[in-house]
């Protein structure tokens, strides 16, 4: 099939490698020519955003998307013609943070204690309700931590509201976690599920830098809590493809963050960890194919982010048991400019080729 992607980032970059295996052919739009996928296929350059999407919708047979801050209208508007996976309710839902947390808790699924925040009074309300400490989110379009402000003291509110430049956010009571986890799940549009294990993440400064797959030490009880919370998701909102949930790790169990309707940084590892990646199981699902077998390849695998500067990357070519993907971006501070892929069959061999990377960690 002629796969559409909204976007032409690293996230389309590895659709692309995925989908050309199984015959497919990919079309991006772009905001400029050298994005990380504008080479891998048919790419239309944004100079004016409807042409570019009318375009990809005329060159396509179905349609995804890298981002969950893509517009919804657009989307409903591409489907009318093409379908588009997955659908506009994933998408409605998972670009607004009060959104995601009231379908949370209408599944029952246990999320951190939260209220809406339009005001400083009503931020003043949220927090005689909430308690302290607590975390202040814009409501939409935060990532890798930006748009966030902890709140540890009553004389912090003032400061807090005026970080959220005035757009609605959501004020949420903090959770004391021991680890932060993702659960990376395909649904296929025969309702066909499959799940890859739990994965520990680790954070600095909000961007995720190590993915330790599978996550040490988790039951088969809790892996079953997290797809029992995950199958009523996407059963939900009908999902066809990929979607992630972020969740926190604590004495009393499960506790979900947030979710995104897409492939996922904390499911790279997947590419040469698992039977299928995310990836191909993305491309699988929205092309009508059977899902891919989710299980790991070898006993240990992890994920490091190359963040900023690319640095020594000849070291992993050197590893034997590294991989390395590069996304031919610019560095520039803060930015992700590709991943390393470590497999292991000992926790011992694990780590110590981690230490052997210790220039990617922060
Ligand atoms: P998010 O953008 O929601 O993923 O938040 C970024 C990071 O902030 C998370 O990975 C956590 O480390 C931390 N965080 C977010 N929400 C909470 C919370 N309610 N309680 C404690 N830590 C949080």
């Amino acid at each position: 099939m002629k796969i559409g992607v909204l976007g032409a980032g690293q996230l389309g970059r590895m659709l692309a490698i995925a989908a050309y295996p199984l015959g497919h052919q990919m079309a991006f739009t772009a905001n400029s020519a050298d994005e990380p996928a504008a080479l891998l296929g048919q790419t239309f350059v944004n100079n004016d955003k409807q042409d570019t999407t009318e375009q990809l919708t005329n060159a396509s047979e179905v349609i995804t998307y890298e981002s969950e801050n893509t517009d919804v209208e657009i989307v409903k508007e591409i489907s009318k013609k093409t379908p588009v996976y997955p659908g506009t309710k994933s998408l409605f839902t998972t670009q607004h943070r009060g959104r995601e947390k009231a379908i949370f808790d209408k599944l029952s699924i246990p999320c951190a204690p939260y209220q809406m925040v339009n005001s400083l009074a009503d931020l003043q309300a949220a927090v005689d309700t909430i308690g302290l400490p607590a975390i202040l989110k814009t409501a939409t379009e935060g990532y890798d931590g930006k748009g966030q402000f902890v709140i540890r003291s009553d004389n912090q509110l003032e400061k807090a509201w005026q970080s959220m430049n005035g757009v609605e956010a959501i004020l949420e009571g903090f959770v004391n976690f021991k680890r932060e986890l993702s659960l990376i799940a395909v649904r296929g549009i025969d309702n066909s599920h499959k799940y890859y294990p739990l994965v520990e993440n680790t954070h600095h400064n909000g961007i995720l830098r190590l993915t330790i797959a599978p996550a040490e030490n988790i039951s088969a009880k809790v892996q079953e809590q997290a797809e029992h919370y995950m199958q009523t998701l996407l059963d939900e909102m009908a999902h066809v493809g990929v979607l992630t949930i972020e969740l926190f790790e604590t004495s009393s169990g499960l506790v979900v963050n947030e979710m995104a309707p897409r492939v996922h940084n904390s499911g790279h590892w997947s590419i040469e960890g698992a039977r299928t990646s995310q990836f191909e199981n993305h491309v699988r699902a929205i092309t009508g194919s059977p899902l891919g077998e989710t299980t790991c390849l070898q006993q240990y695998c992890a994920m490091i982010n190359i963040i900023g500067k690319h640095g020594p990357v000849d070291k992993v070519l050197a590893l034997n048991n590294a991989h390395l993907h590069l996304y031919g971006k610019v560095e520039r501070k803060d930015r992700k400019l590709g991943h390393i892929t470590v497999t292991a069959n000992t926790l011992n061999e694990l780590n110590t080729t981690l230490s052997s990377l210790e220039a990617f960690m922060p």
